[in-house]
């Protein structure tokens, strides 16, 4: 079988995994990395990715795209912030989104993503021998619907096969093979190149569920790096008089040995920075060197404000995971600034525990990524289910039936709206049923809740447009909310845990479903066909109505044909019968209309015609509902 790799699409840096003899293993790109910038940039004709891209950042400011992913999924007025510190160009796109603009071409950030996919997937390819064209794509925890969508179009664009997004704390867990403990509260630390990220995971028999999320948006190993670029250009400054930082060759030379020297000092307690030919002497016009020694001791000085910063998203995650920290079980590290000793200190300290580091901090969301996606092409088999609703969830609707908005599997967080309609006339509310499972009939399904919308203004059955969204988040909270359009009224409930369900009660209820599956759709068509029986009874009725010059030999078959099809309903007659009544009512209420349009015809009396009414395919929500189409 084709096999299926792993992607950390990062901010600062992706990484790409696949499963080999069982293990997860991360792929080098061409330049020998196990860790590729995400980084591209246009020089003239030629595009460069990652390293290459990087090294020449600062140099060609204007043609150098990075941390494209605070972008992905973003409309133009939600990313003020980001276009203000960017140095490349940033426009408003005609729909609403972000383009950016290199050499008078505009891009998306899914497309300058899929550049970055392509290039990943392309070296993977070529160390494998074999094309990939499968993968599972990672995301913060915290990415919406929208983000997420962005993310797997990127996939595409770059050819891929997307086979699943996975969130990134849900990956690193996964790593480290906690899914298969019993259930544990899990900490993720995520200290990327620019970005802060807390989660806390709830994880046990291959269920994630995420708690809570918080973090920086704007804090990460890159800060670090200006902090020790300002400390070495200042020093530079107060001796030479020139300002290394207005020199882009030097800027960039500094950025580069900057960021070498943290990560020195990760293993290393001291370190020189040394750059020769740095900037010429304004006064002899002589070479100057830059050659300084930076201990971890004044490094840590110089990130002490960064470390400050730490603290307060992790307490806030916390709270809002309403838990005290001596009930996390476990802290994992991810993202390459970790590997900073200062923060492990600090996340010791923070939590009172000793975090797990086991497994590469920059390495362990793609391996992840890769488990996960062994899992989908087969390869991995002992774990069930993350992050994806287990069951479906849907909604009860006339007669009974079960209406589906949101298949089982599908990745949260997940939104989806149906619009639906009454199935009396004046009907002037509908009770939303909340439900979950794979049983065709409502009765057989787990009923999460339900709820009322009142206040439809009376109007013919099927009239009234009423949406119905569900909405599941990252954490597995649905909300479902009902409105009804010409008002804008609404109401809405919220359910918890609609991801968390046992391994054994979902195989039960997708069992129950198979076995009963025939039955079942006797059932359903059963309750349809008298759904349409009855919405047509509803419209004969009208036209019955409204005809107030029909004479009573005009209408007396017409209302026999109603009576009839109404006994139907009530008796809740099979399928056939219901079929057989609504033939014969459809053919008395046509012959109904023809006669009098022909009566009114011939009193030469100008009357609009008698149209057949706006109704049919709808579906109708609980006894009295149904979804419109
Ligand atoms: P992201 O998730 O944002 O894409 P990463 O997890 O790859 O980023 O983290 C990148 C950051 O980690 C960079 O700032 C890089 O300099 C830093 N980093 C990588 N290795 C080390 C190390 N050994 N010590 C300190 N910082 C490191
Ligand atoms: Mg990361």
């Amino acid at each position: 079988m084709a096999k299926a790799v792993g992607i950390d699409l990062g901010t600062t840096n992706s990484v790409i995994s696949v499963m080999e003899g069982g293990e997860a293993t991360v792929l080098v790109n061409s330049e020998g990395n196990r860790t590729t910038p995400s980084v591209v940039g246009f020089k003239e004709d030629v595009r460069l990715v990652g390293q290459v891209a990087k090294r020449q950042a600062v140099l060609n400011a204007k043609g150098t795209l990075f941390e494209i992913k605070r972008y992905m999924g973003r409309t133009w007025d939600e990313v003020h912030t980001e276009v203000e510190r960017a140095p490349y160009e940033v426009v408003r796109g005609d729909d609403g989104g972000v383009r950016f603009v290199v050499a008078g071409e505009k891009y998306t950030p899914e497309e300058v993503s899929a550049m970055i996919l392509r290039k990943m997937v392309a070296d993977a390819s070529e160390q494998l021998g074999q094309k990939i064209t499968k993968a599972v794509i990672t995301v913060p925890a915290y990415f919406n619907n929208a983000q997420r969508e962005a993310t797997q179009n990127a996939g595409k664009i770059a050819g891929l096969e997307v086979l699943r997004i996975v969130n990134e704390p849900t990956a690193a867990a996964l790593a480290y093979g906690l899914d298969k403990k019993g259930n544990e509260t899990v900490l993720v630390f995520d200290l990327g190149g620019g970005t802060f990220d807390v989660s806390i995971l709830e994880v046990g028999d291959g269920v994630f569920e995420v708690r809570s999320t918080s973090g920086d948006t704007h804090l990460g190993g890159s800060d670090m790096d200006y902090a020790v670029v300002n400390w070495l250009a200042d020093d530079f400054q107060k001796e030479y008089a020139v300002d290394l930082r207005k020199d882009k060759q030097a800027l960039q030379r500094l950025l580069e040995a900057s960021e070498k020297a943290k990560i020195e000092l990760s293993g290393l307690p001291e370190t020189t920075v040394s750059l020769p030919f740095i900037a010429m002497d304004p006064a002899s016009n002589a070479p100057l060197y830059l050659e300084k020694k930076l201990t971890r001791a004044k490094f840590e000085e110089l990130i002490a404000p960064l470390m400050a910063r730490v603290r307060g998203p992790v307490e806030q995650a916390l709270k809002d995971a309403k838990l005290s920290r001596d009930q996390v079980d476990e802290i994992i590290l991810v993202g390459g600034a970790t590997r900073v000793p200062a923060v492990k200190r600090l996340v010791k300290e923070l939590l009172g525990k000793d975090p797990n580091q086991t497994v590469n901090p920059d390495e362990v969301v793609a391996l992840g990524a890769a488990i996960q996606a062994g899992v989908l092409t087969g390869e991995v088999d002992d774990i069930v289910l993350l992050d994806v609703t287990p069951l479906s969830l849907g909604v009860e609707t006339k007669g009974g039936v079960f209406t589906k908005l949101i298949d089982r599997n599908t990745t949260v967080p997940v939104r989806k709206s149906e619009t639906f309609s009454t199935a009396d006339h004046n009907q002037t509310g509908v009770e939303v049923h909340v439900l979950q499972g794979e049983r065709a009939m409502a009765s057989d399904n787990k009923s999460l809740g339900r709820f009322k919308l009142d206040g439809i203004p009376p109007m013919p059955a099927g009239m009234p447009q009423i949406e119905i969204t569900y909405d599941i988040d990252a954490n597995g909270v649905l909300n479902v909310s009902a409105k009804e359009k010409s008002t804008g009224k609404a109401a809405s409930i919220t359910i918890q845990n609609t991801t968390t369900l046992a391994d054994t009660e979902v195989e039960r209820m997708v069992q129950d479903a198979a076995r009963n599956a025939e039955e079942d759709k006797v059932r359903k068509e059963k309750a349809e066909a008298l759904n349409q029986l009855d919405g047509l009874r509803l419209q004969a009725q009208k036209a019955l109505d409204e005809a107030t010059a029909a004479t009573d030999e005009q209408k007396q078959p017409l209302q026999a044909a109603i009576a009839d099809a109404q006994g139907a309903v009530e008796a809740q007659a099979p399928k056939a019968e219901a079929e057989a009544k609504t033939q014969a009512l459809a053919t008395a209420l046509q012959a109904f209309q023809q006669a009098v349009a022909a009566a009114t015809a011939s009193e030469a009396e100008p009357t609009p015609e008698a149209g057949p009414e706006a109704s049919g395919d709808d579906d109708v929500i609980d006894a009295d509902f149904k979804p419109a189409s």
